[in-house]
């Protein structure tokens, strides 16, 4: 197997998610030598070429052999197999856009020359889908009790809405403050721990924040506090949010409309996955040679 490692850091950290899945290999091996009654190699064979679906790193259908160790488990959760036949495939998702699509393109070319350890594919999806499931994803990991969220969800959006290597290092300080800002030169200005932004990028965090936390118990929370639709659409039209954005609707609602679709039109465009079998592809050989050794 190639020990090379492809990097992945050419792709703006704001629009890459890893996913850790691991697998049983007891429960893997013993459904092709028990329940089919195929000998060990042949099963190691048969294995060799697994690659779990995406349902199974989003969590949507994770079944049997597969499962999520967050909290470092000390036996498999189906067969109670001890930790050493643990074994785990790391996908990235890369949301491409086309500020960084030559870097991605080139990565996927190293990523094809090394089709045994990674395993990649591209799942159909239209931008309002890769919206959601950003916004999905993120509130999964807000605690909504902690009011650094609100803060936390505004710049994680300004560094998706303009996808950077360099954000790392230019918010390196840490941001205490999204402020608005009608003099900055450009969509925003980083200064001192404070981050000065432009009406139509303020009023987008203040967009995904209300999308963010309508559905909670005190839902509807941004920045300006918390705000029904209307107060929200309100108080976007008096930054100039409508104006810079080019928003020109009759009521609140088809502003809201509006707003969410100019959201995501400038957002991501296609999904990209890659697999990384590393790990599972040691281990299994590993277990396999054990099995056989016997
Ligand atoms: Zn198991």
């Amino acid at each position: 197997m190639k020990k090379s490692e492809i990097s992945f850091d050419s792709i703006p950290g704001s629009a890459v998610s890893e996913t850790t899945l691991e697998i049983c290999l007891k429960c893997a091996f013993d459904f092709f030598t028990k329940q089919l009654k195929i000998a060990p190699r042949t099963a190691y064979s048969e294995l060799k070429k697994h690659v779990p679906e995406e349902t199974d790193f989003t969590g949507a259908s994770t079944a049997r052999p597969h499962f999520f160790d967050e909290e470092g488990l000390s036996h498999c959760p189906y067969c109670n197999g001890a930790k050493r036949w643990f074994a785990e495939f790391r996908a990235v998702r890369i949301d491409a856009h086309p500020s960084f699509e030559k870097g991605r393109k080139k990565l996927w070319a190293a990523l094809k020359k090394a089709s045994d350890r990674y395993t990649i594919w591209s799942p159909e999806r239209n931008k309002m889908q890769i919206f959601s499931e950003w916004l999905e994803r993120l509130k999964r990991r807000i605690d909504f009790d902690d009011d650094r969220w609100l803060l936390e969800v505004a710049v994680e959006y300004i560094k998706r809405s303009e996808p950077s290597n360099e954000w790392g290092e230019i918010l390196k300080d840490g941001v205490r403050r999204v402020q608005l800002s009608r003099q900055v030169e450009t969509n925003w200005q980083y200064e001192d721990g404070w981050l000065y932004v432009s009406p139509a990028l303020y009023g987008d965090a203040l967009m995904i924040q209300h999308l963010l936390s309508r559905s909670h118990q005190h839902g509807g929370r941004t920045f300006e506090g918390r705000l029904t639709l209307q107060e929200l659409m309100r108080r976007l039209r008096r930054i100039g949010y409508f104006q810079a954005k080019g928003i020109d609707a009759s009521d609140p609602f088809e502003e809201f409309e509006q707003a969410i679709a100019g959201i995501v039109d400038s957002g991501p465009s296609a999904v990209y996955y890659a697999v990384d079998r590393n790990n599972y592809l040691e281990k299994l050989k590993s277990v396999y040679e054990k099995k056989r050794d016997k």
